[in-house]
Parts: structure tokens; sequence; C-alpha cells
């Protein structure tokens, strides 16, 4: 049975890509009745039914799914922040970080609006830059106003499954369509309060670049980070997982216990003060949610 990547879904049918070509697909049910929907992203099983058309048989199990844009098997993020306008916000950041370090999805943090920055203000910022590189992540400060500067992104992007992400108005479409004329990148819908829990079906759709796809919609809500649970929050800062090891206690949650390797570090300034302060907030966040239903 062919096997293809789900690139669209629009009006009940999937749109199936296989090798170079692309089958409009309906859902056969069987997978309904364990209450799974395709999703863009999806790896499925699908016959053949006629010309260019078929049947989805059976979904592969998915590495991660992403609730906004509602896409499975995101391999990385570019997460844009920019260094003004709005201001940079490293609580922001870190937001985004936890979200795709919880679904695995490998986050690259893109600083936005380098132009609009005096030089002060690039001093301020090559510290905080280097905190996040420490930690093991790629950063990169670039303008959208400088087309040389974005050949390195379109490295990164090479043979990925990409969602960009980021705060409205840092600079992801315009970042895209440098990168990509003609592709507009489409705004996220800010529904959430109005369908609290209840995914909106509105149209994603991944594009092909570089021997990868890239998601038509930016990426977070405020949903994906609602499904992030508590004992899963101290996985998603990969500085204190280095060190947990050295924690007293199995399971530390780095707040109350006696010797503990990350409060020892956060300390003695080896772990980033502001970050740990963003990770107290967030767990204090997540055990005061109320539930969802
Ligand atoms: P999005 O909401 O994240 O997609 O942000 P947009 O790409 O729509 O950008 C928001 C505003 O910031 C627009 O007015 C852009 O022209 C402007 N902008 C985006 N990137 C840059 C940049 O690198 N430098 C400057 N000066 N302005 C930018
Ligand atoms: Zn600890």
């Amino acid at each position: 049975m062919p096997q293809g990547k789900i690139i669209k879904a629009l009006s009940g049918f999937y749109y199936v890509q296989a090798d170079k070509d692309i089958y409009q697909c309906r859902g056969r049910g069987v997978f309904r009745k364990r209450g799974l929907t395709p999703l863009v992203g999806d790896v499925v099983d699908f016959d053949i039914s006629g010309n260019m058309e078929g049947y989805i048989q059976s979904i592969e199990p998915r590495k991660n799914e992403l609730i906004r844009p509602p896409v499975a098997n995101i391999e990385q993020a570019v997460i844009v922040v920019s260094l003004k306008e709005p201001d940079f916000s490293a609580m922001l950041l870190d937001k985004f970080l936890v979200v795709m370090e919880a679904k695995s999805i490998e986050p690259l943090i893109f600083i936005s609006k380098e132009d609009l920055a005096n030089e002060k203000e690039i001093e301020n910022i090559l510290p905080i830059i280097e905190v996040y590189r420490e930690i093991g992540y790629h950063v990169e400060i670039f303008s959208s106003m400088k087309m040389e500067e974005l050949n390195s992104i379109e490295k990164h992007l090479e043979g990925k499954v990409s969602v960009f992400a980021g705060q409205s108005g840092v600079g992801k479409s315009s970042l895209v369509n440098a990168l990509i004329p003609g592709l507009e990148l489409k705004t996220m819908e800010i529904s959430e309060s109005l369908g609290r829990g209840k995914h909106t079906t509105r149209h994603v759709e991944l594009i092909p670049y570089r021997n990868g796809l890239i998601a038509d919609t930016p990426g977070f809500s405020s949903l994906d980070f609602a499904e992030i649970a508590l004992d899963q929050l101290p996985e998603c800062f990969p500085e204190f997982v280095r060190l947990s090891d050295k924690c007293k206690f199995r399971g530390c949650n780095h707040i109350n216990e006696p010797k503990c390797a990350v409060k020892e570090a956060v300390e003695n300034n080896e772990i980033y003060k502001e970050r740990y302060q963003h990770y107290l907030q967030f767990f204090e966040d997540i055990q005061n949610r109320k539930p969802r239903y």
C-alpha cells in the first residue's frame, strides 16, 4: 500500500504527497473509531482508487502535534522574537521554548529587527544571546531589511518540516516573505477565548521548500502551553536536565527540595537567574491551572 504525507486538508479531502505526486484522498473511517482524525503532517497509508485519488487507510504514530497550527510530525520551530517593537521578552521566548521542548520540536531562535536597535541595545542583548547559546540553542540576530543575512536561515530549513512561531508583529511574515517570495504567512486566529478547548478547523498547508516543508500558519497558542503537565516542565529546561542527576532527590522539582543541584547552580550564576524565575512562574501557572472542562 502506498504511503505518503498529508500536506493539506480542505473540505473533507486530504492531499497526500507520495514521491512527487499528490493524491486527493478521503478518510476511510477506520481510524475514526479510535477518535483519531488525520492531521496535516501525518504519514498515512492509502489505497489508490482512481486518477490521483485515494482513501486513507491508516495513520502512522505521530512524533508530536501542535494545536495551533494543527500540524503533526514537526521537526523544528523557528522562534522569532524581536529586539524592539514589540520589546524583547525573555519570558515569552522561554514559553515558546518550553512548548517546543515538551513536544520534541527542535527550536531555533531568530531575533529580528536588528536595524531598529542602537549600539547600546545590541550590546545589552549579546550576553542574553550567549546564555541561550550556552544552553545549546542556535541563536541568530537578523533584520529582514538585510536580505544577505537570510542565507543562514535557508540552510537551517533544508530538508526539515518547520513551523515559524512567535508573537504577533515580531516579523515572521516579513522573514518568510523575504525567504520565499509569494508565500504570505497566514496569521493566527485569535479565537482562544471563544472556543476553549475547541480546535478551530482552520486551513493549514505545508509548503515545499528546500527539500523540506514549511507550515503556512505560524505556531503556538496558549492552548499548546496549557497541554504541558507539571511533571514535564523540568524536562523542558535543558540546562536543568543536565544537572538533575546531581540533585539529592529523584524527580526533584528544583524548588523546595534540599541539596538541589539546579538551585545551587542558580546561586552560583551557572544557570541564568531569569530563566529559573520563568521556570518558577510557569510552575505556578501550571499548578494553578483550572481544569479545561
Ligand atoms: P508577524 O506578525 O510576526 O508576521 O510580523 P510582520 O512580518 O507582519 O511584521 C510586523 C511589522 O514589523 C511590519 O510593519 C514589518 O514591516 C516590520 N518588520 C518586520 N521585520 C522587520 C525588521 O527586521 N526590521 C524592521 N525595521 N521592521 C520589521
Ligand atoms: Zn533539583
